[in-house]
């Protein structure tokens, strides 16, 4: 690091010049890993290129109409591109689609019919999850409200447990659902092959049951996607790794033909399903936004590897740790202690390029059971492909921390984060 970055880091930032040491340092030891990291980039770079090209993506499909929507074929376009990027037959690419949590709660309320059995089997699904299914708060039109039937298979040491994946799966099973990324948990992310032997033995038994991945934080991480494996269907966010942090709103879901079709008459009506919906002008940013994904993707990663080595070396327990394989973007940190945690988190948004100056505190964030801290200093509101962080306040006090458009950025986050605990006596650099 020349003189003049490290002048511009502890004159402007404040930062400490033994935590801009120690981080430097840190990073030399990771640097191996960035290669790998390049070669999933760029191989993803090319599919997303391709896929624009050969749907002959042009100028003149950034406009939109007005009314219905009929017959709009830019939206179209864009789908297309997208079912083309995760290899499905077909997509639904929407900015009406609210949120992660609304994309995967269409997927369930347009696949299941009453008497249907609902099988996650990585265990207790992402928080928000909880109330769409019904299993937490009694929200009216949750699933089981809608005569669905939930059941879950915990996983073992992190890993689906297929033996009684099997004994669960009965007649009525309509849809085994696995969440890829860690949610607020302490496991790492289901790699591909984990899933793509999952699949198999699943559907070597029954080949009618409707495989979904939640796919938030896990796209362009490793150079396949779940549907190329053998999953049905997939879904995710749009403020989240696809979006490359210029998708100003939507979410996404991509799969067989015939469950996008039922999925599709969910969000509009039956009857009008995809052919209808206004894009309101977002198709450019949202195309351009997957356009950039694979690098902020990449970026993402390597910062969430500096993060973890960072505190790996404090003696923190980190995961993913920093020899196992990655498959979403999220870094978590065990702090064990609710102090470390908010200053943690302030520190990452001291380092964001807007709203440095906001203070973060823990609320209730509707579908959240816990309060939760949040640190969001991106220019989406709540995006966490750009730099971000958050932690349920409950014991044992894990921080998630993600995204970061730019390496940069995400090691001017780390060296924050290092700076507060340092000032508050709460670490020690050895
Ligand atoms: C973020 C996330 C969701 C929910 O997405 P939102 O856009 O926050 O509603 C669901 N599952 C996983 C694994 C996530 O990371």
């Amino acid at each position: 690091m020349s003189k003049e970055i490290q002048d511009e880091l502890i004159i402007h930032f404040n930062i400490d010049k033994q935590v801009i040491e120690f981080v430097n340092e840190v990073e030399k030891d990771i640097l191996y890993k960035f290669s790998e990291i390049d070669q999933i980039k760029m191989y993803n770079q090319y599919k997303v290129l391709h896929a624009m090209q050969k749907m002959k993506l042009g100028s003149t499909d950034f406009g939109w109409n007005t009314g219905y929507g009929y017959g709009d074929v830019h939206r179209e376009k864009l789908e297309n591109i997208y079912a083309e990027v995760f290899k499905a037959e077909s997509a639904l690419v929407r900015p009406s689609i609210a949120s992660g949590t609304h994309a995967i709660s269409l997927v369930f309320s347009g696949l299941l019919k009453p008497g249907d059995e609902l099988l996650y089997i990585t265990g207790s699904p992402y928080d928000t999850m909880l109330k769409v299914i019904g299993i937490k708060g009694n929200e009216p039109g949750n699933l089981i409200e809608n005569g669905i039937c939930y059941k879950q298979v915990d996983l073992i040491n992190g890993h689906i447990d297929i033996n009684k994946t099997l004994d669960k799966i009965n007649e009525r099973t309509k849809i085994v659902a696995i969440q890829r990324s860690t949610g607020y948990s302490d496991r790492n992310a289901i790699s591909l092959k984990e899933m793509e032997t999952t699949f198999l033995q699943i559907k070597e038994k029954y080949n009618d049951i409707i495989i979904f991945v939640d796919n938030c934080y896990g796209e362009f991480t490793q150079i396949n996607e779940p549907i190329e494996i053998g999953a049905d269907i997939i879904a995710g966010s749009l403020i989240k790794n696809p979006g490359g942090g210029i998708a100003v709103s939507g979410g996404y879901i991509a799969g067989k033909q015939q469950y996008i079709e039922r999925i599709a008459n969910r969000l509009t009506a039956p009857g009008l399903g995809k052919d209808c919906g206004l894009t309101f002008g977002t198709n450019r940013i949202t195309l351009q936004g997957l356009f950039m994904a694979p690098n902020v993707v990449s970026e993402a990663l390597k910062g969430a590897i500096l993060m973890g080595a960072t505190y790996q070396k404090l003696g923190f327990e980190v995961t993913p740790s920093i020899e196992d394989e990655r498959n979403d973007i999220v870094q978590s940190i065990r702090f064990e202690d609710p102090l470390k945690v908010i200053e943690f988190c302030k520190g990452v948004q001291e380092s964001g390029a807007v709203d440095s100056y906001i203070t973060p505190e823990a609320w209730d964030m509707p579908g959240y059971e816990d309060k939760v801290i949040m640190a969001a200093a991106g220019f989406i509101e709540g995006s966490s492909i750009e730099i971000s962080a958050d932690a349920p306040m409950r014991d044992p006090y894990y921080v998630y921390y993600q995204g970061g458009v730019n390496y940069e950025q995400c090691k001017l986050g780390v060296m924050k984060t290092l700076n507060n605990l340092l000032n508050k006596n709460l670490i020690t650099l050895k």
